[in-house]
């Protein structure tokens, strides 16, 4: 999932128009609530000069299979990020031993994963652009922490368990601080 840089026209774009497998989706999904791809993915992006600098456009997609966070049903969630980037060529100085490696694995035409700073930017090592780990960062944005079966749903009676959105219960109703709700899917 790269582009070499000297595959990028001065003028124009370099278009990628690809489908991602859900390996791609599953590998960047947290393990906390149990979600999975529901098929394949798809990105459009396109790459273009600015200069030095890399400007990537486009949109990426994926639909996501697993359980509501509040009421526990089964649901599925489309993940639709607009990609809009700036890459700015990363200038090697002092190079430690990380970045060494990731030098010598570029070379084998990989590349080690770098966390790249938010707001819409980030760096690339002035040879190739890992598309990949791009897409898979701007999905993982796109990912709500607790995702629900719809925004209003009201979840389970944490005293009695019936589903609110369905029937109503006489217990006192507090509701959990959705913050918190996560911690009671983590299984001890
Ligand atoms: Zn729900
Ligand atoms: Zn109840």
């Amino acid at each position: 999932m790269l582009v070499k840089v000297e595959q990028i026209p001065e003028t124009g774009s370099v278009r990628v128009d690809e489908a991602l497998p859900p390996s791609f989706v599953d590998d960047f999904l947290p393990m906390l609530q149990d979600l999975h791809a529901s098929g394949p993915g798809s990105v459009t992006l396109q790459l273009s000069k600015q200069g030095e600098n890399i400007l990537v456009h486009g949109t990426a997609g994926c639909t996501i299979a697993g359980e509501c966070a509040a009421c526990l049903k089964p649901m599925t969630l489309t993940l639709a990020p607009k990609i809009g980037l700036i890459l700015f060529k990363r200038t090697v100085t002092a190079m430690k031993d990380s970045e060494a490696e990731a030098v010598a694995a570029e070379e084998e035409g990989t590349l080690v994963d770098d966390p790249t700073p938010d707001e819409g930017a980030g760096e690339y090592d002035g040879k190739v652009v890992d598309w990949g780990s791009i897409v898979r960062e701007q999905l993982l944005l796109a990912l709500p922490m607790a995702p629900r079966c719809k925004d209003d749903c009201a979840g389970l009676c944490a005293t009695c368990g019936v589903d609110k959105n369905l029937e109503a219960c006489d217990c006192n109703d507090q509701r959990i601080d959705p913050r918190w709700e996560k911690l009671k899917l983590v299984k001890l």
